[in-house]
């Protein structure tokens, strides 16, 4: 009796392989975005049409191949921001990395993520409102462009001068880059989750917004209830009331600073010390 294995060819077997890793990260890409309930519904339509035909059911089969040819036109228009957002992980190599979340979340203090902590609580302190962008991987140039460009060194002081209601700057977001200001008064799109956006103001409806079409980290300061909340990969957080909370939360979902991480310890030491002491002579760093 020929045995199974028999017709079971080493390429049948990488081909199982590599589209049952496929298939995972499809799934990894997906999870926690409205994409998920769609692709459980083509499932379904997959699954009704098998049925139809083994049945030889004519018309159900025609119909729901219909809805199919359909929903293969809509989806790439209605996933515009999520495929976008796939499609530019997988280019940054971040589709077969794993999973960042949690990851990083054991990492050191950082001197940005303290000062936009500390920041958002002197905000609420003072009944004003915040919208501060932290950038990942997405390039957000375009929405730095929306508003002005500044590339300061990040202040309190600063944060808290723009967002003085007076500030000609004080309307829009603010966008943190590698450590600095990169522009405030920045446009930001809204988000249009139907679940939530009849709820939401527009200053979070704009961070949301963000939060689907790129990876970035946003800080929202609500001036109307004073609560802090972070929006991230299309969700609001709860609002958080504590400031080494806050801290926390964000240091487990933001990166470090580019140089301290692409590049080894000595020489971020060595730079960060050069553009602290800006002016000194290089023999002078230790
Ligand atoms: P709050 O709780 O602070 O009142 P909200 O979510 O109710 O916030 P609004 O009151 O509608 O939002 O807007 C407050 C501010 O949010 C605006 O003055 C503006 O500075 C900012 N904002 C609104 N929409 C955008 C946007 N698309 N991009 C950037 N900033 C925005
Ligand atoms: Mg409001």
């Amino acid at each position: 009796m020929p045995s199974a294995l028999g017709y079971v060819g080493i390429t049948d077997v990488v081909d199982i392989i590599a589209t049952s890793i496929l298939i995972y990260y499809v799934f990894v890409l997906i999870r926690g975005t409205r994409a998920v309930q769609i692709l459980i519904g083509i499932l379904v339509l997959v699954a009704l049409l098998g049925i139809a035909t083994l049945l030889h059911l004519t018309l159900l089969g025609t119909i729901l191949r219909l809805l199919l040819v359909g929903a293969a036109v809509t989806i790439p228009i209605v996933f515009q921001p999520e495929l976008r957002r796939a499609l530019e992980q997988i280019g940054r190599g971040g589709f077969l990395r794993w999973e960042r979340n949690g990851s990083e979340a054991g990492r050191g203090e950082d001197r940005t993520i303290v000062i936009l902590a500390h920041t958002a609580f002197l905000l609420v302190r003072n009944h004003r409102g915040g919208l501060i962008v932290i950038e990942q991987q997405s390039g957000l140039k375009d929405y730095c462009e929306s508003g002005t460009m500044l590339h300061a060194d990040i202040t309190e002081e600063l944060l808290l001068t723009i967002f003085a209601p007076d500030s000609p700057l004080h309307d829009g977001a603010v966008v943190i880059r590698e450590g600095r200001i990169e522009a405030a008064a920045c446009f930001l799109p809204l988000s249009e989750q139907s679940r939530v956006t009849s709820r939401l103001g527009s200053r979070h409806r704009a961070a949301l917004g963000l939060s689907e079409q790129t990876d970035a980290v946003v800080l929202v300061v609500s001036e109307q209830t004073g609560a802090i909340t972070i929006a991230r990969a299309g969700l609001l957080s709860r609002p958080v009331d504590e400031e080494q909370r806050l801290v926390k939360m964000l240091l487990a979902v933001t990166r470090p600073p580019r140089q301290r991480r692409r590049r080894g310890d000595l020489i971020a030491h060595l730079r960060s010390r050069l553009r602290t002491q800006r002016g000194e002579p290089a023999s002078r760093v230790s």
